[in-house]
């Protein structure tokens, strides 16, 4: 049995019908880029957000820049974010001018520990950024907190978190902005590269249409120097075309992650599972383990021809490309000692009861013969 990480056709057959004709309706139209399709699919996506606006753009990682840019955030200031992230996150910050200041994470969730910001904050921080990492909304309540205490901003990466909830609020509805990828392999995956910014702030909004379309409102009268992010049509009507699944697409997904959870934990397991709080709805865009013997079980798991993922092997305050930050091994000792632990395993909707049987009977027969010797 081969197992892929994610396997998108599945999904694709399941609604190829819809698809065909949504994309089909954009040709006819020749609505290639933004228009009416876009504008749809931004009121139906702040809807499920519970946010006022939505602006369709270009990436995920335009959407985190938009954002900080929206919001003032440039040269000179230092925004907060965790070096437990996908590197786009602390590239838009870069990409404004600000600095990246990293903060520890809480080692049961792995997202930002609101205990370790305090000590981040200087006069020169005008931004949180929190990571919904692999699918699981940050402990939001107490970073809101400090953020009106400080008067900062707070931006949201929900690139992996369309959907996922943290006390009956949704993903995107809790700080100023927040940003959403619609990458392929994302809960909510274009056919393309594609992104969001969600906001119920009537002047970020206004200050986003018009940095993603060349700093217009009225087409040739530039009144801000903008860019070309733009969402196209065709991504547009194909994620309207999904989100109407999402929801049921999402709960196939915890139903996967309770039968692992379920299958795994073993008495005297040595494979961490992972870790949903009490008030939490986790979406699992990513089902993450934590071992010491990560890398013989990715072995054998590979060798049974199961893929896996590493996120992320290398955190983000090690990474070559911030070496000029200054920070060295030993600054942010649960998220390295992370990086060398976590194993991914296959995880979308569409996965079979019997693969992940039989997925968790390699884990768990590796479990079993590495506690014998
Ligand atoms: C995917 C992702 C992004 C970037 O989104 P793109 O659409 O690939 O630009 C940013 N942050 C996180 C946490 C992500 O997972």
């Amino acid at each position: 049995m081969k197992i892929d990480f994610v396997d998108l056709k599945r999904q694709y057959d399941s609604i190829r019908p819809e698809i065909d004709l949504a994309i089909s309706d954009v040709f006819d139209k020749t609505a290639f880029i933004l228009g009416e399709k876009v504008e749809r699919f931004e009121k139906e996506f702040a809807g499920f957000c519970s946010s006022k606006h939505c602006i369709g753009v270009d990436s995920g990682t335009s959407a985190l820049a938009l954002c900080l840019e929206a919001c003032g955030i440039g040269p000179g200031d230092e925004v907060l974010t965790v070096p437990n992230t996908f590197i786009a996150t602390v590239l838009a910050i870069s990409w404004s001018g600000a600095r990246p200041v990293f903060v520890p994470i809480d080692p049961e969730t792995y997202t930002m520990d609101p205990e370790g910001i305090g000590d981040a904050i200087t006069d020169k921080t005008k931004a949180i950024m929190p990571v919904h990492l692999y699918g699981q909304v940050c402990d939001m309540e107490p970073i809101i907190e400090i953020a009106e205490k400080h008067d900062l901003k707070v931006i949201e990466d929900a690139c992996q978190a369309h959907g996922a909830e943290r006390g009956g609020k949704r993903a995107g509805s809790f700080g100023d902005a927040a940003a959403f990828s619609f990458y392929p392999g994302k809960n909510l995956g274009a056919y393309g590269d594609g992104g969001a910014v969600v906001t119920s702030s009537q002047e970020i909004d206004e200050r986003i249409r018009m940095l993603r379309d060349y700093g217009q409102k009225v087409k040739y009268h530039h009144d801000m120097m903008g860019y070309n992010r733009r969402l196209d049509g065709l991504q547009a009507a194909v994620l309207s075309v999904k989100l109407r699944r999402l929801d049921e697409w999402n709960g196939m997904r915890r139903a996967n992650a309770k039968l692992y959870d379920k299958l795994l934990n073993l008495t005297g397991s040595r494979i961490q599972t992972p870790v949903e709080a009490a008030d939490s709805r986790h979406i699992y865009h990513i089902y993450a383990l934590r071992t010491d013997s990560r890398d013989a079980l990715m072995r054998l798991l590979n060798e049974n021809d199961i893929a896996t993922g590493i996120h992320y092997p290398i955190p983000v305050h090690l990474q070559k490309a911030y070496s000029g930050l200054g920070y060295k091994r030993g600054d942010f000792p649960v998220t390295e000692k992370y990086a060398d632990q976590m194993l991914s395993i296959p995880m979308f909707p569409e996965l079979k009861r019997e693969e992940i049987e039989f997925i968790a009977e390699k884990i768990n027969s590796f479990q079993s013969r590495s506690m014998k010797s």
